[in-house]
């Protein structure tokens, strides 16, 4: 009978852990026009579309391990088609300890907005405007150095939903600079509509919103005082509509996407 009381107990405690590593915003059935964003730190989001998981620029906040948000260790992806994009090796964008995330999601892919020099065979982007086609996902990328090292845009196409996570290409002048009007005019000129849209706020991103019409935008790159989402999105020429905001308040907060529309994920 003791035996019998430990074995349920045991059951009791495989079952949460189970739980506990698959919660319902990782299993719930995504459409194609639908996405569950999470905000993890700074830059760094996960995108899960219908049959992709998508992860931008991941740093960890203080105090935590970069996945730590989503609650769930990153084991729990393997199985998943997960693509990794990295823009730029600035130390807020890029955490080198994420490459062994090779050993517990077999088949991730990771995508390098410069010429990183890795031994795996990782897709790694330059100068070049280029087609990067992997896993059923497809990139396009635009190049810029505004900060003095080569960076990378993306542009990402995955189970009908298109998303553009900026990295760091803003810029104080805006239009007014060549390289940024032309990369995204570019970009404008590769999709007839974007779903979601992350972007800094330092300059320009109301022009790149001008150009890309984007349903969603996430502001981004205040890890640390994510208050400031709130500010920018009160913003008299951005509280207008059309633009709908996703406010990220704290790593971890969750978004569900359908259709041009956002509400909180549960
Ligand atoms: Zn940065």
């Amino acid at each position: 009978m003791r035996r019998l009381a430990l074995v349920l107990a045991l059951l009791v405690v495989v079952a949460q852990t189970v739980a506990a590593a698959e919660p319902a915003w990782m299993t719930k059935p995504l459409k194609a026009d639908e996405a569950i964003v999470v905000y993890l730190y700074h830059s760094g989001w996960l995108v899960r579309t219908h049959s992709h998981v998508l992860i931008f620029d991941p740093v960890a906040a203080p105090g935590q391990k970069i996945l730590e948000p989503l609650g769930v260790p990153p084991t729990a992806l393997a199985g998943r088609n997960v693509t990794v994009l990295v823009s730029h090796a600035h130390s807020d964008h890029w955490d080198p300890s994420i490459l062994g995330w090779v050993e517990q999601v077999p088949g991730i892919h990771y995508v390098f907005g410069w010429e990183l020099e890795a031994k795996e065979p990782h897709v790694c982007l330059g100068r070049n405007r280029v087609v990067t086609r992997m896993g059923g996902v497809t990139i396009y990328n635009v190049h810029h150095a505004f900060d003095g090292i080569p960076e990378s845009a993306f542009l990402v196409h995955a189970d009908g939903l298109w998303l553009y996570h900026a990295g760091d290409h803003s810029h104080s002048r805006g239009a007014k600079d060549k390289t940024f009007r032309d990369n995204l005019s570019y970009l404008a000129s590769r999709t007839h509509h974007l779903d979601l849209m992350f972007t800094p706020t330092w300059g320009g991103e109301l022009y790149a919103i001008r150009v890309l019409r984007p349903r969603v935008v996430f502001p981004m790159h205040d890890g640390g005082r994510e208050v400031q989402y709130a500010r920018w999105a009160s913003r008299s020429e951005v509280a207008a509509p059309p633009i709908v905001v996703g406010i990220a308040d704290r790593p971890g907060r969750r978004f569900l996407y359908r259709n041009g529309r956002l509400r909180r994920a549960p």
